[in-house]
């Protein structure tokens, strides 16, 4: 590229960082470190930086394989390999670490969901592979075709056992949470469960819970992933695998929020308290009037969650990655899934009504 073109190419993306209407930039300086166990060893290894992925043996043939930022895993058994997901950023670095260590073919693919960015290099893997998946996800894949995700060949409603050159792997679905047809992948015998795009260790996970679908059922899959008997979670994302009690400080960081977003809807969302919605011209309430509002308590539940000493007498910035950076991302959807998912404690009464409730 001509160094005119680049400069000018930098200049516009710079200029989207300072839209008026936009969001603002963040700047390092501005933001807390990400704690120290967020940063792995593997890291800063010169394999790493060569390679762009890490491969690692968690337990008896189990593998996890990570980008840095995305994690897919295999299991190698006696009569081949069990490969799952597949996403675009590890893409063919999936099979490079799959033959480093075994030179047995893959024979079956599990998709953990239909999402691109987790199964979106899944063409890669040998034509004619078994390839299973939640019935749900096939009936996505159905719907919207894409030639880089075939269509799972083997499907299933509640629950699936793969028994397979000696090993053991269960597939089960509890409902919908980050998005519909999103499974539990359990190994019994290494004690590793998959569950991709709820829990991120170490992290306060993705904006928006993680882009999710069913808040209720994203923030109930913790308690979920605590069912299993598990001592290794492929998590999805970013850095490491999890712990039992990644899984715990994760479920805490949300349920503290649930807590502050039910506090700021009493306050700013009731009959008396949505005063700055109706503060603005009648004619702007719906678009000036409902950005204040929704910000208000989006702005309360932020700060609520940032000035928190919590159960550890830490801050949640010191517990978790992404805190200061990501809190009002999830803020915002943890207050709108609690006004469309949660009670309402109440509603508007025939004649006068009442002010307790929220909207
Ligand atoms: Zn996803």
């Amino acid at each position: 590229m001509k160094d005119s073109m680049k400069e000018q190419k930098q200049g516009l993306h710079e200029d989207f960082y300072f839209t008026k209407h936009g969001f603002e930039k963040a700047d390092w300086h501005d933001h807390a470190p990400s704690p120290q166990h967020f940063q792995p060893a593997y890291l800063s290894t010169p394999e790493f930086q060569k390679n762009g992925y890490h491969c690692e043996e968690l337990k008896d043939g189990f593998y996890w394989v990570t980008s840095g930022g995305y994690d897919a895993a295999f299991f190698v058994t006696d009569e081949g390999v069990i490969a799952i997901d597949a996403p675009p950023i590890l893409g063919e670095n999936m099979l490079a670490a799959i033959e480093s260590v075994t030179d047995k073919p893959i024979v079956k693919v599990v998709y953990s969901h239909w999402h691109s960015d987790h199964i979106g290099a899944a063409s890669m893997y040998p034509e004619g592979v078994e390839i299973i998946a939640h019935e749900i996800t096939r009936e996505l894949l159905t719907r919207f075709p894409d030639k880089l995700r075939p269509v799972p060949t083997l499907t299933f409603e509640d629950k699936y056992v793969i028994e397979f050159g000696g090993k053991k792997l269960e597939l089960t679905y509890k409902g919908a949470n980050h998005c519909p047809g999103n499974i539990f992948i359990y190994a019994p015998v290494p004690k590793v469960l998959v569950k991709i795009d709820i829990v991120s260790p170490g992290s306060c996970a993705f904006m928006h819970c993680d882009a999710s679908e069913n808040i209720s059922g994203w923030v109930e899959a913790h308690d979920q992933i605590l069912e299993f008997d598990f001592d290794f979670l492929i998590g999805g994302h970013i850095t490491r695998w999890g712990t039992r009690q990644d899984v715990i400080t994760s479920r805490e960081y949300f349920h503290d929020m649930l807590a502050f977003a039910d506090e700021a809807l009493m306050q700013w969302s009731t009959p008396n308290g949505a005063g700055i919605f109706f503060a603005a011209n009648p004619v702007d309430q719906y678009s000036v009037g409902t950005v204040n509002w929704i910000n208000s308590m989006v702005n309360y539940v932020t700060e609520k969650m940032l000035s928190k000493v919590t159960s550890n007498g830490q801050k949640w910035e010191e517990r978790l990655a992404g805190v200061t950076t990501n809190t009002k991302y999830h803020a915002y959807t943890i207050v709108e899934s609690t006004r469309t998912e949660r009670t309402h404690k109440g509603y508007q009464k025939r004649g006068t009504g009442g002010s307790d409730y929220f909207i």
